[in-house]
């Protein structure tokens, strides 16, 4: 596998450089397509689809919705599994850093501007370039490099109707940490994700083992906040203690997860939003009726309950009555 000062020279070649020659929208900017984008993200301006209304409008006619820039020059599926004849350089660069131990892909960001309203007929043009591809960054995702590309697009007359600046990462995924587990059996229970414990939140979880569910207070101003945090949001004081919640309280908003399995979690399963009696509010599971029981407003109270052999949690079960 090629070296990283090897990756970063041949990476930092392409910079500047257009990743092929400009793309041709398929189709003319046209009415069918407009309407189809208005009738998927509901978007009922009549300036789109009805031309009685367009024509009297300040645009004189149809137009397209500005936010369907990108979408005259998409291609299909096909994107998604580029063949060995595509000659695009952003392939070559996912190419390039998968081949050197940087598999995954992540949008991070994306701006665009409008400089004119497209109409039908417009047949529009695109051009990419490369603004930037960063030095090798950790990030919460993984290590691996930012590419900065903008596209310009432009009409038949080579005039510019917008542009899009676009950030990926790829990146070399984190090992998501397992805890040691003894040799599978298959009477074992699957654990569950642990928390991540910092110099924040060990407090809060050591609570728990010792049966507590904690609730941080600012020293300064006694505002209780969740999840644990440096600063007070209301005074700015880092200065903080905590009490000791009674588990009561209701249910804020809940989901329930059907799907997709993960071992450790028991399915279908309601994630809850608690709003303690307290005031703060908390992420936990329902249990102790089926999810599909569990109303916004519903009376709960915590017991704080082994997860699998080694973690516990605070779960919430309907109150009784
Ligand atoms: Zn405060």
């Amino acid at each position: 596998m090629m070296d990283k000062a090897e990756l970063e020279a041949r990476l930092s070649a392409y910079v500047g450089t257009t990743t092929g020659p400009p793309v041709a929208a398929p189709d003319a900017v046209n009415e069918a397509m407009i309407r189809h984008w208005c009738e998927a993200l509901g978007d009922r301006l009549p300036v789109y689809t009805d031309a009685d209304t367009a024509r009297q409008s300040v645009h004189g006619g149809i137009v397209a919705p500005p936010t369907m820039l990108q979408a005259w020059i998409l291609r299909g599926f096909s994107m998604a599994s580029p063949s060995d004849e595509d000659k695009d350089a952003q392939v070559e660069v996912g190419r390039l850093l998968a081949a050197a131990g940087y598999p995954s892909v992540v949008a991070t960001n994306c701006e665009q501007e409008y400089l004119r309203y497209l109409r039908p007929g417009d047949r529009i043009f695109a051009e990419t370039v490369f603004e930037a591809i960063s030095g090798q960054k950790a990030t919460a995702l993984g290590t691996g490099y930012f590419i900065d590309t903008r596209t310009t697009f432009r009409d038949e007359r080579g005039e510019s109707v917008g542009w899009m600046t676009f950030r990926i990462l790829r990146f070399k995924p984190n090992q998501v940490p397992q805890a040691a587990s003894p040799a599978p059996s298959t009477s074992q229970k699957p654990r569950r994700l642990r928390p991540p414990l910092g110099h924040d939140n060990r407090w809060w979880w050591e609570g728990i083992e010792a049966g507590e569910i904690r609730i941080q207070r600012c020293k300064r101003c006694a505002t209780l906040r969740h999840p644990p945090r440096p600063m007070c949001g209301t005074c700015q004081s880092i200065e903080w203690d905590w009490i000791v919640s009674q588990g009561a309280g209701s249910v804020y908003s809940h989901v329930v997860m059907h799907h997709p399995p993960v071992p450790g979690y028991d399915l279908p399963l309601c994630v809850a939003l608690i709003e303690l009696d307290e005031g703060t509010r908390l992420v936990a599971n329902v249990i102790g009726c089926p999810p599909s029981q569990v109303r916004i407003g519903m009376r709960v109270q915590a017991r704080i309950e082994p997860a699998d052999d080694e973690l516990r949690l605070p779960f919430f079960y309907p109150a009784a009555t």
